[in-house]
């Protein structure tokens, strides 16, 4: 038992915890959760607790279904919602199979494996998500459809507001669980509003995101509203995107840092755009999962179309923000494709696994786009050479077929398991007779 083990086992006792959750999470993002008695969390740390696998998607085949979960103490935290009666904590897990074998569909063993390789090349990979989401008054909606909880826009400080008070607790919440928020504000659509946290490994923050969407949803029903990582709820108004800024570390030096290169962007971080870019297709059926999620990419309202990469560019899939002068550690690149409802585990790991895959080859990283490359014509933009994100699931899903990066990355089973779920979402889709073509044709035709 390690001194962390063991401070968890004390915190448990003098808190008077009652119950403790196990937490994970499958290969589409949805959190499980199993709780267990204190009195059953040493025997987790040193066995594992058993579980049936074969009842969360994607997670195992059904003839090896029994599975161990084994919670990660570092991640031990007292929930603090209100209307929990009694004290309840959580831990992430990581699962294995009897034998002691990481389950290879476990996506955070996903992205500890493609740590590990940045960790042989020498890098540390550390993120920051700026995530955005909806307010809205019920989970419910008539034919108006869903209803935002306000009518406000960018920046808006809205007085009395439900948004206002709803930034206040989840913030709040955040930091109580060791999660640092570094802004929150009213984002473009009505009721659309953005968190962004603070800088954090990859893995930590993968967690990190998994707890803030159940932080969210839980004070959005203390508040009585609904609260959606939909990428793109409202055909009129922005989707939601989840930026991710990133940057890669060796030892203490910023290595995406080069003091008098343009950008003060070194060759590594060139390189990692490069791969970023040159796989975008490939990972897109991950960074951005759903069928809705091709809504928001293809919908304007400053979510990428093209793979392009620009210096304060907001129409590129790749942004190089402005450097803050003195501070090397804050060089970094955004990631301006990915979306609210993408597992983080699984589209960071394939995000990391492009980026190195851009250093080994040593990817050239082409012109970047200085122009608003959504006001180009075709023409215009094949003569540059840029390239379209795909323009549904069904197109991002035949990329990734295809792409040794991603089927190596992921292993063969989550591979195979998303492919089979994602053809099967976008059958259901296509299968639908939808109210557009009602209004267009039924009394015309
Ligand atoms: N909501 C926009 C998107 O879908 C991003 C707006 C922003 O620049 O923060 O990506
Ligand atoms: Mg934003
Ligand atoms: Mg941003």
């Amino acid at each position: 038992m390690d001194k962390q083990m063991d401070f968890v086992l004390r915190t448990i006792e003098e808190r008077g915890v009652k119950f403790v959750r196990l937490w994970f999470t499958d290969v589409i993002g949805t959190l499980k959760s199993l709780a267990i008695a204190p009195a059953e969390v040493e025997g987790a740390f040193t066995e594992g607790i058993g579980f049936d696998g074969s009842v969360i998607e994607g997670l195992t085949r059904s003839h090896e279904s029994d599975l161990l979960a084994h919670p990660d103490p570092s991640t031990f935290q007292i929930l603090p919602w209100r209307g929990q009666i009694d004290p309840t904590a959580a831990m992430f897990c990581d699962i294995t199979t009897p034998d002691g074998q990481p389950a290879v569909a476990d996506p955070r063993n996903v992205l500890k494996r493609t740590l590990a390789k940045a960790a042989e090349a020498g890098f540390s990979y550390y993120t920051h998500p700026e995530i955005e989401f909806y307010l809205l008054k019920s989970r419910t909606f008539g034919t108006e459809g869903p209803e935002p909880v306000d009518r406000a826009g960018y920046f808006d400080n809205v007085p009395g507001g439900t948004a206002h008070d709803f930034r206040r607790s989840s913030v709040r919440m955040l930091e109580d669980l060791g999660i640092s928020v570094e802004y929150s504000h009213h984002e473009g659509g009505p009721g659309q509003n953005e968190i962004d946290l603070r800088y954090a490994d990859a893995l930590a923050m993968a967690d990190n995101i998994m707890t803030f969407r159940t932080v969210v949803k839980e004070v959005a029903i203390e508040q009585g509203v609904h609260a959606t990582f939909m990428p793109k709820p409202f055909a009129e108004h922005p989707g939601s995107g989840m930026h991710t800024h990133m940057s890669l570390f060796e030892g203490d030096v910023n290595a995406f840092y080069e003091e008098g290169a343009e950008y003060q962007l070194s060759r590594v971080g060139r390189q990692f755009i490069a791969g970023l870019l040159t796989h975008a297709r490939e990972i897109s059926a991950v960074t951005n999962q759903f069928v809705n999620s091709y809504k928001r990419l293809w919908g304007g309202d400053e979510a990428p179309s093209y793979i392009t990469w620009g210096h304060n560019n907001r129409s590129a899939l790749v942004r190089v923000p402005r450097y803050k002068p003195g501070k090397s550690g804050s060089a970094r690149i955004e990631h301006r494709g990915i979306d609210s409802a993408a597992n983080p585990y699984l589209a960071y790991a394939l995000m990391l696994a492009a980026g190195l895959k851009g250093i080994e080859e040593e990817y050239e990283l082409p012109a970047e786009a200085e122009e608003n490359v959504w006001a180009l014509s075709d023409a215009e933009r094949r003569a540059l050479g840029y390239q379209a994100l795909p323009q549904t699931l069904d197109e991002a899903v035949a990329a990734m077929e295809d792409s040794e990066l991603v089927a190596e990355t992921l292993g063969e089973q989550v591979f195979s398991y998303v492919l089979l779920n994602k053809r099967r979402e976008f059958e259901q889709y296509r299968s639908q007779i939808t109210p557009f073509e009602l209004r267009t044709q039924l009394d015309i035709i």
